[in-house]
């Protein structure tokens, strides 16, 4: 069972890296590099799960339990699509919660088949 979270893992993790900068060389070509690495960089808003005991459990839907994947946060982070400046931190705060709400779903069914 234990090999089995670790691979979910191992593909959740590769696509928060991979979603940037795929979304960033589409959408943006011109300045991919730039913006994907800004989007991937949005990954340490996972240092929110420290604040957990246990720190990692491969059970655990982070939307709506670690603060930074709160609704109030997720709602900060569609505000800041209104703030040029911060318009690419906001967009890859949204992919990676979208990212980890596919996680939540993807726990749910398997925890309910
Ligand atoms: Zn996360």
């Amino acid at each position: 069972m234990i090999y089995f979270h670790m691979t979910w893992l191992i593909i959740h993790l590769t696509l928060h890296i991979i979603t940037p900068i795929v979304l960033a060389r589409f959408a943006f070509p011109d300045r991919w590099i730039r913006l994907s690495c800004i989007m991937v960089l949005t990954m340490v808003v996972d240092l929110d799960h420290f604040l957990a005991n246990p720190v990692f459990d491969p059970l655990r839907c982070s939307i709506g339990f670690h603060p930074l994947h709160s609704y109030p946060a997720i709602t900060a982070y569609l505000l800041m699509l209104a703030i040029p400046q911060l318009r690419f931190v906001a967009i890859g705060l949204l992919v990676h919660m979208g990212l980890d709400g596919l996680e939540c779903i993807r726990l749910a069914l398997s925890c309910n088949g």
